[in-house]
């Protein structure tokens, strides 16, 4: 436990907390929404400061990260808590529930992390992924500068529901995140996510503008977000920012509170289709079928990068570029096979 970043003091010991657009007012002895920030006394408390849930030496493509340091190894890690409470969430276990924990420092972590990278080369950084880790904002933060100081990258899979000044504290930081668009709709947030869409998008722009490499997941869910005009939204939207900006479009299976059948599919391709008219890179996950993960070249359609279930399996570049029409990939960092 650590006392809290991003809050405020308010009249009868109560006070607000700051670091998420959810600006939880927060009674003495209560906790915000996200469970994991507590009153003590008139002061904020991150009670999950070093509490792991999650530690595990991923390929990137997992994350998933398809354009930065491809084939590259990361240490993941995770904690416990959530901003939001998507009733679909695929990790609600630790999202939504308290599960048991491994307590650990900045220092033990990067002391892991050069571990791996001695006996696994292409280790090249941490990601701080599983449950939602803007809620882990201070041991993030302090993680992140170590890591940088002793030559690693920080990665953020996050659902980009921070403030402003928050993130832009952070993103000095942070080299390349993965955020969840759950919709193109505020209403999808309101009532599945209990979010805003705003707030998503103005962090998305935030990091972008500021140089992190970023890239997108959005989750389809039949019946909820998989509208042809939802997705041609979104990627307009997207290629205003840039058109390189990968979209990974992932199948949705059953958990938590929902019990839909997966989504199909012929959903996932037809929206692909739809997302290529405006962004250079779309692709499927979540789905394992030949060709959804690949790489292709989007002026002359030559496969670049092929992946297998969740790796990197056949790199076809010459120094950073199509071997076909010569055209940049768009990749950041070192090829690693
Ligand atoms: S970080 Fe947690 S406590 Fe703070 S505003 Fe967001 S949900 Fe509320």
């Amino acid at each position: 436990m650590k006392e809290a970043l991003w809050w405020e003091p308010l009249e009868h010991h109560k006070v607000r907390c700051i670091l998420c657009p959810n600006a939880c007012i927060v009674l003495p002895g209560r906790r915000g929404i996200c469970q994991v920030r507590e009153n003590r006394g008139g002061q904020l408390y991150a009670l999950n400061y070093g509490q792991v849930t999650s530690i595990c030496l991923d390929p990137i493509e997992k994350k998933p990260l398809f354009h930065f340091h491809p084939g590259s190894l990361v240490l993941s890690i995770g904690t416990y808590g959530c901003n939001f409470q998507c009733a679909f969430c695929q990790n609600w276990r630790i999202s939504q529930e308290r599960p048991s924990c491994t307590e650990l420092t900045p220092e033990q972590l990067i002391n892991i992390c050069a571990a791996q990278k001695k006996r696994f080369p292409s280790t090249i950084g941490l990601a701080y992924t599983y449950n939602e880790p803007t809620v882990w904002y201070e041991f993030v933060k302090e993680c992140a500068e170590q890591a940088r100081a002793n030559g690693f990258v920080n990665l953020l899979v996050t659902n980009g529901y921070i403030e402003r000044e928050a993130l832009e504290q952070l993103v000095p930081l942070i080299d390349a995140m993965n955020i969840d668009v759950k919709a193109w709709d505020e209403q999808f947030y309101r009532s599945l996510a209990r979010g805003k869409l705003d707030p998503v998008r103005r962090a998305v722009e935030q990091a972008a503008g500021a140089g992190v490499w970023v890239e997108i997941t959005y989750l389809v869910i039949p019946g909820e977000n998989d509208k042809d005009e939802q997705i041609e939204g979104l990627a307009t939207w997207l290629s205003g920012i840039s058109p390189v900006i990968p979209l990974h479009l992932s199948r949705y299976f059953p958990a938590y509170k929902y019990d839909k059948p997966p989504t199909p599919l012929a959903t996932l391709e037809r929206l692909r289709g739809i997302a290529r008219e405006k962004l250079d890179y779309v692709y499927i996950g979540n789905a394992w079928q030949k060709g959804y993960a690949d790489t292709l070249c989007p002026q002359c359609g030559e496969p670049l990068l092929e992946r297998g279930a969740l790796e990197l399996e056949r790199a076809n570049l010459s120094q950073g570029v199509c071997p076909g029409c010569l055209r940049p990939a768009d990749i950041i960092g070192n090829v690693w096979m």
